[in-house]
């Protein structure tokens, strides 16, 4: 049952899309074409203002990485090509088996957190010398197992906030290593590294331990707060 919450983040994770598709990236090479001269970033965006800038961002990394487009400063100029629709949209192709790629990954790193068999464990069963212990605690299968149980523990937590409040999960703030911050049961501490999915704060003790960002808050830096609005 942990892991029905644990599944339905993972799911929403793996569906984010982060790449165009081939039509906004035809739609974008179209914008390009139609002037002369290079084009600003904010003119190309008034010209394709149903894409979301993000992947109007990413479309852009795409065709400069594919050296259909010339970027300098903030001028975009396309590259002259009879092929360039054709170029582009294999260009597309490219990124989205590399997001295919990135998920399997994913994919695979989560079942194996999940399988949790230790390596030594299973090493030592293979020479038929099996212990008496399941786990090592100390090899990276069993540290992901740990890792795995952390964040489903973090998640379970969650939910019961998110059932209160029945909204859709927040995006998340953005940590910054240095930032101070706390988190429920363990307290205060300094962020000392910061990823999409995780932030692993220092605490006073010396301890290392990481969270999911939505349940780290932030706290005042040792400026006093300001006093609470009177009530007119
Ligand atoms: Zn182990």
């Amino acid at each position: 049952m942990i892991h029905e919450e644990k599944d339905k983040r993972i799911q929403q994770f793996f569906l984010i899309n982060r790449y165009p598709s081939e039509a906004m990236v035809a739609q974008i090479v179209d914008a390009l074409s139609a002037g002369s001269a290079a084009i600003t970033f904010e003119s190309l965006r008034a010209a394709v203002p149903d894409i979301p800038v993000r992947k109007l961002q990413v479309a852009l990394k795409m065709l400069d990485d594919a050296k259909l487009i010339k970027r300098k400063g903030s001028a975009i100029t396309l590259l002259a090509d009879a092929d360039i629709q054709a170029r582009a949209a294999e260009a597309v192709r490219q990124y989205e088996l590399r997001a295919e790629r990135d998920r399997e990954i994913l994919g695979a790193m989560v079942a194996y957190a999940r399988s949790g068999q230790c390596r030594w464990r299973m090493l030592l069963d293979y020479f038929d010398d099996s212990p008496t212990w399941e786990h090592c605690d100390h090899c990276d299968s069993c540290e992901l197992a740990k890792e795995a149980e952390a964040l489903a523990e973090q998640m379970e937590q969650h939910a019961v906030i998110q059932t209160e409040a029945d909204t859709p999960a927040p995006t998340a703030p953005a940590f910054r290593p240095g930032d101070r911050v706390g988190v429920r049961r363990y307290g205060a501490g300094l962020v000392e590294a910061v990823t999409r999915e995780r932030v692993d704060i220092r605490f006073p003790d010396g301890s290392l331990r990481r969270f999911l960002p939505n349940y780290v808050r932030r706290l005042q830096h040792q400026r006093t707060t300001p006093p609470e609005k009177q009530a007119a």
